[in-house]
């Protein structure tokens, strides 16, 4: 059977990939600070930014076939405020780079995958979001540097970078921006939010046998693009 860890899977769109995972017969484990996984998937409390704590879980599980990097943390105006943007960097790619490297300790050679959740902030700019587009940056730029790294090794490594999906991160970011959801879903060329289970279904895709020979993608999910501040 194979074992896959999802980070953040207690909520939101690790959720469903956790969920997504599990239905394919994958023994899965849903790693968050406050666990709370959903039925048929194991659950761990961990904090992605706590090296020790994430080198421990992984030394726990002895083989891991499959990493979803997922936890993240979003926040607004953090070029003046240095704690908030220590806190998003440490998360979303401190967290991706222990995972990532605990992970691969324990990946068999061949068929080993890491897919990290990015986001279309990855790939542009948006004001407010200084801490949040650098961190989503970043993974994508280790992600296309250690897909070749483990190249040799049979292990792929992706991302996906998701558009507005339907969770509390989202909800919290309608809010500070005034947005009511129809809104947000105007901004989007096909109309509507994109749902956890659509990201859920790309993930499970990069990680399953058939993208073997993709490997150091950044794949945007996003119904066409964002109109974004
Ligand atoms: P949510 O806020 O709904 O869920 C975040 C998850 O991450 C929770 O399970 C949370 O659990 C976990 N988490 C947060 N911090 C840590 C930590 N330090 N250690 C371990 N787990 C942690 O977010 P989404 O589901 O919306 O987001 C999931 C991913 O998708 C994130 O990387 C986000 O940046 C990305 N994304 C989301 C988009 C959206 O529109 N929703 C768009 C593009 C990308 P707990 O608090 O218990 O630790």
């Amino acid at each position: 059977m194979r074992v896959a860890v999802v980070t953040g899977g207690s909520r939101g769109i690790g959720r469903a990939i956790a969920l997504r995972l599990a239905a394919e017969g994958a023994r899965v484990i849903a790693a968050s600070r406050r666990p709370d996984p959903p039925e048929g998937v194991e659950g761990a409390a961990l904090d992605v930014t706590d090296a020790a704590a994430v080198d421990r879980f992984f030394a726990g599980l002895g083989r891991v076939d499959v990493l979803v990097n997922n936890a993240g943390l979003a926040g607004a105006n953090a070029l003046d405020d240095a704690a908030l943007w220590h806190a998003i960097i440490a998360t979303n790619l401190h967290g991706t780079y222990h995972c990532a490297r605990a992970a691969l300790a324990r990946m068999p050679d061949g068929g080993g995958r890491i897919v990290t959740i990015a986001s279309v902030l990855g790939l542009r700019g948006v004001a407010d979001q200084t801490a949040y587009c650098a961190a989503k940056h970043a993974v994508i730029g280790f992600t296309r540097a250690l897909a070749l790294a483990v190249a040799g090794r049979g292990i792929t490594v992706n991302a996906v970078c998701p558009g507005w999906v339907a969770t509390g991160m989202a909800e919290r970011r309608w809010q500070e921006l005034g947005l009511t959801p129809a809104q947000a879903a105007a901004g989007v060329p096909r109309g509507r939010i994109t749902s956890p289970e659509e990201v859920a279904e790309a993930v499970a895709f990069l990680a399953g046998p058939g993208a073997a020979a993709i490997t150091g993608q950044a794949l945007p999910i996003d119904g066409g693009g964002l109109a974004l501040p």
